[in-house]
Formats: C-alpha cells, sequence, structure tokens
C-alpha cells in the first residue's frame, strides 16, 4: 500500500479548496507584492481595534497560563450570559454558556455531535456547507430570492420539513448577514421561530454580527422559540478581535446534554481556550459606558459608509438595498447582464476576476456563498480602512448621536469610496 501525497486524504476533506476569503486574500496579497494598487473588499475583518479597557485586561492576564476548564472560565461563562440576559431578554446563567476558540470552532463540534441535516438558507457564509461536508453530513442548501431580500421565507421550511417530518435537522440563520447586511424583522423571526418549534428543528442563531447592527437594534429569534435556539456570538466582530479567537455558545436548559456532548468532544480536541484570553474577554462582555461608545461610534461608520456605498451602486443600476448591519454589502448586476455579455462577462466568477483585473478592486462572486454561478451577484466587504483613526476622530465629538457626513467618509473611508467608485464606473462600461 502506498502512502505517498494524498493516497490517505479523508474522502470529505479530498478536493476541498481553502475558504473563499481566504484565498482571495493570499491573491490580492500577491497582486500587491507585483507592485499593483489592490482595493481589498475580499476579505471580511474588522477594520476596528479592541477597545482600550479590553486590552489592557489581556496585559494584565498576560501571565495566565493554566488549561482552564473546558467549557469556559466560570467568570467568563457568567458574563456571557450576563450579556445576553441584557441584550437579549433570554435570561439564563453561566452553566448554559460554552466558550471556544472561535464560533467557528463550536460550529464544527456541534455538527461533530449532533447528527442531522444541516439547512443552509443561501446565500450563505462560506464556511457553513464544507464545515457540514468535513464531517459527512447532509447539506440543504435553500435557495432564497433577492425579492424576498434574500431571507427564507416560514412556507419553504415548512415544505421542507414536510418532506420527513421526523428527520433531525439544524436550520443556520445568520442576522445581520454575511454576506447580505440585512436582518431579519422581529416578525420575520417569530414566523420562522413557529414553524421550527412545530418541527422540533434546532435553530442556530448566529449572531456574530448583532451589535454591529446600524441603528443598534437587533432582536435575537431566541425569544420567540426559547427550547430550541443556541445564540452563536463571540469577539471577532464588534470587538476587533478575530484575531483572539474567541467564540461564545448560550444553549436553552433543555439542551444542556448537547453543550456536555460538545464539552467531551472539546476536552479531547483543543482542550480549553486561551486562558488570557478568556480573563480578558470578561471586560468586553461585561461592558460599561466606554465599550457602549466604542459601539455606537463603530455603527456610525459603517452606518454612513453601508449607505454611501448602496446608494452609489444603486445608482450604477445594482440591485443593492442599504444594510442593517455589519460591513457587507450583496449587490445583483442583473441589470448589467446584456453589456457585461457583450464584454465575454458571463458569470460571476468572470465578473469578480475581471473586476480585479481592470480596476484592482477585490470582491467575491456570490457563488461562493452557495448562489447559481450564472447569478452576476458578489459580495463586497467595506472594511479596506483605517479603523482606528475613524473612531479616534468620533470618540473626540460631544454627540455619539450624529449620523456621519461624506466629508468624514472621504477623509477617514477615502479608499472604499474610491473602490466603490471604481466599481460603478466599470460595470457601467
Ligand atoms: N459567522 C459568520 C457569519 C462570520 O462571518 C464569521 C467570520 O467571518 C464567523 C461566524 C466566525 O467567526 P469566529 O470564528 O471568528 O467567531
Amino acid at each position: 500500500m502506498s502512502v505517498g501525497p494524498r493516497i490517505n486524504l479523508n474522502l470529505n476533506v479530498r478536493g476541498l479548496p481553502n475558504s473563499a476569503t481566504v484565498a482571495i486574500n493570499e491573491r490580492c496579497n500577491q497582486l500587491i507584492a507585483d507592485g499593483r494598487q489592490v482595493y481589498k473588499l475580499g476579505l471580511g475583518q474588522s477594520p476596528f481595534p479592541v477597545p482600550e479597557s479590553v486590552v489592557e485586561a489581556l496585559r494584565q492576564n498576560a501571565h495566565q497560563k493554566d488549561y482552564l476548564p473546558v467549557k469556559g472560565l466560570r467568570a467568563l461563562r457568567e458574563a456571557v450570559a450576563g450579556y445576553h440576559s441584557r441584550r437579549a431578554d433570554i435570561v439564563r446563567t453561566g452553566d448554559d454558556v460554552l466558550i471556544g476558540p472561535g464560533s467557528k470552532e463550536l460550529m464544527f463540534l456541534l455538527q461533530m455531535v449532533f447528527y442531522g441535516d444541516l439547512v443552509i438558507p443561501t446565500p450563505a457564509w462560506v464556511s457553513y456547507a464544507p464545515q457540514a461536508r468535513i464531517i459527512g453530513r447532509q447539506v440543504r442548501m435553500v435557495q432564497t430570492l433577492r425579492e424576498n431580500d434574500w431571507h427564507l421565507q416560514p412556507e419553504r421550511l415548512a415544505e421542507l420539513c414536510a418532506e420527513d417530518p421526523s428527520r433531525p435537522r439544524i436550520l443556520i440563520l445568520n442576522y445581520p448577514a454575511n454576506p447580505t447586511g440585512r436582518s431579519y424583522s422581529r416578525a420575520e423571526l417569530e414566523a420562522l421561530a413557529d414553524v421550527a418549534m412545530a418541527n422540533n428543528v434546532v435553530l442556530l442563531s448566529d449572531e456574530i454580527y448583532g451589535e454591529l447592527h446600524h441603528e443598534g437594534n437587533h432582536a435575537s429569534i431566541a425569544p420567540f422559540y426559547p427550547e430550541g435556539t443556541i445564540i452563536s456570538s463571540g469577539l471577532s466582530k464588534w470587538c476587533g478581535a478575530g484575531g483572539w479567537r474567541l467564540g461564545t455558545f448560550l444553549f436553552p436548559k433543555r439542551m444542556r446534554w448537547l453543550l456536555d456532548a460538545m464539552a467531551s468532544a472539546a476536552s479531547e480536541t483543543f482542550t480549553s481556550t486561551s486562558a488570557p484570553i478568556q480573563h480578558a474577554a470578561i471586560r468586553a462582555f461585561e461592558g460599561g459606558p466606554d465599550i457602549e461608545r466604542y459601539l455606537l461610534d463603530e455603527r456610525r461608520v459603517l452606518a454612513g459608509l453601508g449607505r454611501w456605498s448602496a446608494l452609489a451602486l444603486q445608482a450604477a443600476g445594482a440591485h443593492c438595498p442599504a444594510p442593517h448591519g455589519a460591513f457587507y454589502l450583496f449587490p445583483d448586476f442583473e441589470a448589467h447582464r446584456e453589456a457585461l455579455a457583450a464584454r465575454g462577462i458571463l458569470d460571476a466568477p468572470a465578473l469578480c476576476e475581471r473586476l480585479l483585473e481592470d480596476t484592482g478592486v477585490a470582491i467575491l462572486p456570490g457563488v461562493e456563498f452557495g448562489r447559481p454561478r450564472t447569478e452576476l451577484t458578489a459580495r463586497l466587504a467595506y472594511v479596506n480602512f483605517d479603523g482606528e483613526a475613524a473612531l479616534a476622530e468620533l470618540a473626540a465629538q460631544d454627540d455619539p448621536s450624529a449620523p456621519v457626513d461624506e466629508d468624514f467618509l472621504r477623509r477617514r473611508c477615502g479608499e472604499t469610496l474610491t473602490a466603490i467608485e471604481r466599481i460603478c464606473e466599470w460595470v457601467q462600461g
């Protein structure tokens, strides 16, 4: 038997490419090394620094060196439960919280220990489906419509459940959404919760962008289906700390068996999340006036920039509603199909490739988010600006409720504006 290169790769991993967002970042870095000007709207990383008080908490805890309990530091689990009680009006205790090295890892563990189909409304974040594939779970991608704001309709969920009513399922709902920036209304969440509850579907509510709702108005589905919803969150987006790798799951009491099973799997894999990071995260989840001000200022920048960008893309003929939260837009260039076809551009990957070659602007094709290849959609992440400088300017202002104006955006996010203008000019030929 040969043990040469690749022969013994697990079949679920064989042929699996690197995550699209990581790949576009590497491609951009190569172009920059070749001397090209590149506008990086591909990778969705927070442009903002970690709040100073949280960085200070990390400094104070650099000496923490012991392995921590597998479910997480008790004080952090309590702080996370308290945070959710304040934010989403769902009262839980630290016993209902699981800490992990990023919510992505917790999602992977969930799929490892829960036997059932994964239901993913598309467009969806790039990693849900590959995780299911690695583990060998069935994935049901449910296409949504632009006319419905790319939202899963309750009737569609009911139809899917009716195909095999007793089949175990996890439905992932992500809002504010990567890649669309749009969120569900309370009424929509309630209607989906009713169908999920009636069919015993486990809801994984990915609320990692909840704090980055631009109006500070995020609503969770959990209060509508408390016994069946797991809330996923973490430090990566609102706290600007993606590289710190800390994610959280909040479970219903009725699902303690699932939390315990995930903890058993964690104990045999990552053991526990980094000790200094967990200690510092307590400060972030306990919050306080400085964190509130930081969040307000982040939202002001993202709201102004998201709105400006969406309006510019709309004026250039794209379908692109203004975002509710996060830092993504998902324009649909269907209106330009004929003109693009005349330039030899027939699908979304060709659109993104040519855009990058002609203008230096890097965005990701909709097919990476589970959309049909020929649909002319793409995701752009409006994050290529100096978030530290933008926050510093806003922190010096007295009125944290005042929206930012175009002068501010030109001064602080000029490169993003230029990138959007380049897309608009390019698509119009
Ligand atoms: N969920 C969504 C929708 C994301 O966009 C991301 C990161 O890009 C994650 C989850 C994973 O976040 P982390 O593993 O850093 O907690």
